[in-house]
Parts: structure tokens; C-alpha cells; sequence
């Protein structure tokens, strides 16, 4: 079902969930929009958090993967949510942006939002010492983690019309030095700032640009960063929630960005991290036993 909606008027459209309830039927805040999830790699990635989150909303989804063994991951992972939109894209390549972008618009004809939770570097880089990081290895991880954003909100904005809503994954290395986040941490640097340039080339048009910065989750790309574990011991007893957050709680604070309940908020990083980034760092106490809460999804 579709909803017409006035992105300045909550009460309308509490009224008209109201009276949907009232029919017995739910309808998401994502109810009717089309969206791209841009990196997922397998269940435990952050983008198929969102995936879960925006499905479960109501979106109509379409993904990438990147090379043939990603491709044998993410197309069940996109049929158990009814998506026939699986599309190859490397990011670092232009073409392939403009045929992946052509074959959106020929399914779609239009797009509501984007979310882009792509990174990579090297893996030698995201140890030992920042000093080290090489040219080659400086532009590849900028042009993959932060560039690619840009590269895709070209493209995204031209399918996109008022109301539409773009979101990035950044992380706590962006504004301060963690240890072996290194080169990665320029790059989410570039991201978020990136973010806010964004929000005001496309604010005349009514397109919202925002950035989720989410605590330490266990996936491929934070396997890469050397001594992830004591990284993620140290984020749960810092944080003032005295745990870590999971996928599902990005998840869902990526969803309320993407729809209108957010129409008021663009150029922001949304910090999804339990408060470890308010707090004081690790105050020496135990983690809370209780772990992360699960919200449905
Ligand atoms: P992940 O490994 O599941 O996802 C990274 C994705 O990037 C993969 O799907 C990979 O295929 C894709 N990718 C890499 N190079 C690409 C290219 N050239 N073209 C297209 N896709 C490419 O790991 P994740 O942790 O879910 O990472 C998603 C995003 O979240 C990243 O931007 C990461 O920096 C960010 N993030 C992660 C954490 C964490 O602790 N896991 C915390 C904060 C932010």
C-alpha cells in the first residue's frame, strides 16, 4: 500500500497510520519508496542490518556485490526480501558506476534513497604506524570509502526528487585518533565532511544527506583492523550504555533517517554507538551482563 505523505505534517501522518491500524493493516515508514543498499558482503554486514530495517518498513530494495564470490552471498540474502534487483558494482570504477545507476533508472525510472556502506584499505594499513601509510595506499582508501559517496549521490540525485535521502556509515576514528584506525580515520574524516558538502548542494532540492557513525560491529571490513577485539572490549566498557550495539539498532536509526520522520535533518552524523563517544572513555567497571538489546526487526 501506498501513502501519500506531507513530509511537513507529523500529525497527518500519524493520523493516517492511526486510521491504517485501524484497518488491521501496519504500514512502515518506509511504506512504497525505492532504495539502493550499497555493501552488502554477507549476514553480518551493517548494510543488510539496514537491508532488514528498510524491508521490514516497507521499502522496495536493490543491492550490489562486488566480484563473483560476493555475488554468491548476496543474492539469497536479497530474494529472502523479495528483491530481483542484484546488480555488479565496484565503486572504484566509473562505467561500472554509470551502468549500475542506467540499470536503476530502467527498473525504477525513480529513486528515494541510498545508503552507502562501503569502505576499504589495506589491510598492512590498519596497523602499526599512521606515518607509514604510503601514497598508493592514501589514495585507495579515500577514493574507495569517502570519494565513492560522491560518486554515487551524483548519480542517486538526478533519480531523486524532494523528499529524497541519502546515508553513509562512518565511524569514531573520524574525529578521534583510535588506535590502527589510521589511514581509515582520514577517509571517514573526508566522509563526514563530504556528508555535510553534500546536504548543501542538494538541499535546494529538497534531497536530505546524512551519516550514521555506529559503534564497533563484528564483520569482514572490522576484521581488518588490527586488534579489533581489544577495540570492541574497550568500546563496550566505555560506552554509557555499557555495551556494544548491534546491527539491527544501525539498522533501524538508518531507516528513521532515510524516511520523513527525518524531513528536518540533513548534514548531520547521527552517532549509533551506545554513547561511547559523550562518554569519558573506559571507566574500569565490568561490561553491563545484560548485552544488546534486541529490537524486532
Ligand atoms: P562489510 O565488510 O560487511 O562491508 C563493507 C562492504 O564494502 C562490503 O560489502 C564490500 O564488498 C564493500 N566494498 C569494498 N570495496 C568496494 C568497492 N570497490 N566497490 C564496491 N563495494 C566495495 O563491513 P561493515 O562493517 O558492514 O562495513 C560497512 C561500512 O560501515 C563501512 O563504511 C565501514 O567503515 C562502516 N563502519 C563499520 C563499523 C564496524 O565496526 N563494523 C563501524 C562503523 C562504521
Amino acid at each position: 500500500m501506498f501513502i501519500e505523505m506531507n513530509p511537513n505534517d507529523t500529525f497527518g501522518l500519524l493520523l493516517r497510520l492511526g486510521q491504517d491500524r485501524n484497518r488491521g493493516c501496519l504500514v512502515g515508514i518506509l511504506q512504497g519508496r525505492k532504495g539502493l543498499i550499497l555493501g552488502v558482503a554477507n549476514e553480518k554486514s551493517i548494510a543488510w542490518g539496514v537491508a532488514r530495517a528498510c524491508h521490514r518498513e516497507g521499502a522496495e530494495l536493490g543491492f550490489n556485490y562486488l566480484g563473483e564470490a560476493l555475488k554468491k552471498r548476496v543474492h539469497p540474502l536479497a530474494e529472502s526480501i523479495q528483491s530481483g534487483f542484484v546488480e555488479p558494482l565496484d565503486v572504484g570504477d566509473d562505467a561500472q558506476l554509470d551502468d549500475f545507476f542506467a540499470k536503476v533508472e530502467a527498473r525504477w525510472g525513480r529513486l528515494d534513497f541510498i545508503v552507502h556502506s562501503i569502505a576499504f584499505a589495506n589491510r598492512e594499513t590498519l596497523k602499526g604506524n599512521f606515518r607509514d601509510t604510503s601514497r598508493a595506499d592514501f589514495h585507495l582508501a579515500l577514493d574507495i570509502s569517502a570519494y565513492s559517496f560522491i560518486a554515487c549521490a551524483r548519480r542517486a540525485a538526478r533519480l531523486m526528487g524532494p523528499g529524497g535521502s541519502m546515508v553513509t556509515m562512518s565511524f569514531l576514528g573520524a574525529v578521534r585518533a583510535v588506535p590502527n584506525y589510521n589511514v581509515m580515520g582520514v577517509a571517514k574524516a573526508a566522509l563526514e565532511a563530504a556528508t555535510r558538502y553534500l546536504s548543501q548542494d542538494l538541499g535546494s532540492e529538497g534531497i536530505r544527506v546524512n551519516a550514521v557513525s555506529a559503534g564497533p560491529i563484528r564483520t569482514l571490513a572490522a576484521s581488518g583492523v588490527g586488534d579489533i577485539r581489544k577495540l570492541m572490549e574497550k568500546s563496550a566498557r566505555g560506552a554509557l550504555l555499557r555495551r556494544n550495539v548491534a546491527q539491527e539498532e544501525v539498522g533501524n536509526a538508518t531507516a528513521y533517517l532515510l524516511s520523513d520522520w527525518a524531513s528536518g535533518v540533513t548534514g548531520e552524523v547521527h552517532y549509533v554507538d551506545a554513547g561511547f563517544n559523550i562518554g569519558s572513555g573506559d571507566p574500569g567497571g565490568e561490561p553491563a551482563p545484560s548485552g544488546p538489546a534486541s529490537p524486532s526487526s
